[in-house]
């Protein structure tokens, strides 16, 4: 079976490693950035413990891999900006190990580098043919323009991230649900004065800080506020001065941590990205079975509970188990979308802090149950590769 990988990201290096030398199968993995364009790309994120145990069950080397690169999330703390406390979660109480906290360019080295064999840089999906035999043809654009045919797949997987040009070209462009919040993300590099390390969010009102440390002297800042409707971010917002406006508290000092994040944003606010929350509906496989989408690509998500490239993480891992004992997009939707509804449900509820609800008495419900029954849920439910029943090859809509 001749298997086409669109995307060398999280889910599709993950899925390529784990189809490695799998007999009856040929993997070729096409990734549009030319070597060594991401390797400084991005700025840090939090994966959940749930992505470590798919990692050890799955891909264990991945998992050492990813340790070796990351600092440990083992807490994550509440406070309000003029540092009253309101949470102060030990994730080992709702987790059987710690989640990580990484740089992006780190976790696409460490994915990237046993699949790099198998993978084409410099090929972008542009356009989709279908062979004599009916298989799709999926035809590549290089950085010179060139369009490029590798022949027929089998099966092509779309882990091109939440842009996925496969599932444009099989299934149309979703329909994205905006949230009517922008997000933006800054890498703070030589933070040895920062005062905090571990995973921790700070209020103001609904506006939010979301900060912590990552390997090599960095510090990762997230912040997030209302834009009152779906509406895109005003360029009077992309101010060093408005953002302090809106994370400062009111009639008070900030805490000592805020007060060092509200400096660094000042000293590189042309450095941060910004960005609007949305999600988009969820869509496993197309064309007859001959398309699967996975990580983004299949259910981006709302970040709050870092579970994008998490659940991409669980995606990779398990529908490789799933294809080399057998198993088709259908039985990999089987198996996922179950799943990712529930972490998708979750991640939407979470985000009722910064939707406007308040975020004193909603952070506070967060370290009480039934919400710690669901996190527990979240981040310990992983099937192992002989967990549930086994992969059925099931006709795909
Ligand atoms: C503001 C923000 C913060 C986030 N924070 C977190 C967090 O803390 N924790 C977390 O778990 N998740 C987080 N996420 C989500 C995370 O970024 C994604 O869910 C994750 O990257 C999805 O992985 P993926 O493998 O689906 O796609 P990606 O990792 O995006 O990989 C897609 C790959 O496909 C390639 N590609 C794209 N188009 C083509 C094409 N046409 N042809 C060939 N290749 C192509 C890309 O170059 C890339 O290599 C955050 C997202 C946002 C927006």
């Amino acid at each position: 079976m001749r298997i086409g990988i669109i995307g060398s990201g999280v889910a599709g290096s993950l899925l390529a490693e784990g189809l490695l030398g799998s007999p009856g199968h040929e993997v070729t993995l096409f990734e549009r950035a030319a070597a060594g364009e991401h390797a400084e790309a991005g700025t840090g994120l939090n994966l959940g413990p749930n992505a470590l145990k798919a990692l050890r069950l799955h891909a264990p080397a991945r998992h050492d891999a990813l340790r070796a690169t990351s600092l440990p999330w083992r807490r994550w703390r509440v406070d309000l900006t003029d540092g009253t406390p309101l949470l102060d979660l030990d994730l080992l109480s709702v987790a059987e190990e710690p989640g990580a906290r990484i740089r992006w360019s780190e976790l696409y080295r460490a994915l990237r580098a046993p699949v790099a064999p198998l993978t084409r840089q410099g090929h972008a999906l542009e356009a989709l043919e279908e062979d004599a035999a009916g298989r799709l043809v999926p035809v590549f654009v290089t950085p010179g323009g060139a369009l490029v045919r590798e022949g027929g797949f089998d099966l092509l997987v779309g882990a091109d991230g939440r842009y996925s040009r496969l599932r444009a070209l099989t299934a149309g462009d979703p329909v994205p649900e905006h949230l009517g919040l922008c997000i933006w993300r800054l890498l703070v590099s030589d933070a040895g004065d920062c005062p905090f390390d571990d995973y921790g969010q700070w209020f103001q009102g609904s506006n939010r800080l979301l900060a912590f440390r990552v390997p090599g002297d960095a510090v990762y800042v997230a912040g997030t506020f209302r834009l009152g409707g779906e509406v895109p971010i005003p360029e009077e917002a992309r101010t060093a001065a408005h953002q302090r406006a809106l994370f400062a508290p009111a009639g008070a000092a900030p805490c000592p941590a805020v007060a060092w994040m509200l400096d660094r944003i000042e000293a590189d606010v042309a450095g941060i990205h910004w960005a609007r929350t949305q999600e988009a509906p969820v869509l496993r496989h197309a064309a007859g079975g001959r398309a699967l989408f996975l990580g983004d690509a299949a259910q981006a998500m709302v970040p709050t509970l870092g579970q994008g490239a998490t659940q991409a993480i669980e995606d990779g891992a398990i529908a490789a188990g799933i294809l080399r004992a057998g198993g088709d997009a259908a039985a990999v939707a089987a198996r996922r979308d179950p799943r990712v509804a529930f972490a998708r449900r979750l991640s939407r509820a979470a985000s009722d802090t910064i939707l406007g609800e308040d975020p004193v008495e909603g952070t506070r419900r967060k370290g009480r149950e039934p919400f710690l029954a669901e996190l527990r849920r979240l981040y310990t439910e992983v099937p192992g590769p002989g967990d549930g029943a086994p992969p059925a090859r099931v006709e795909a809509a």
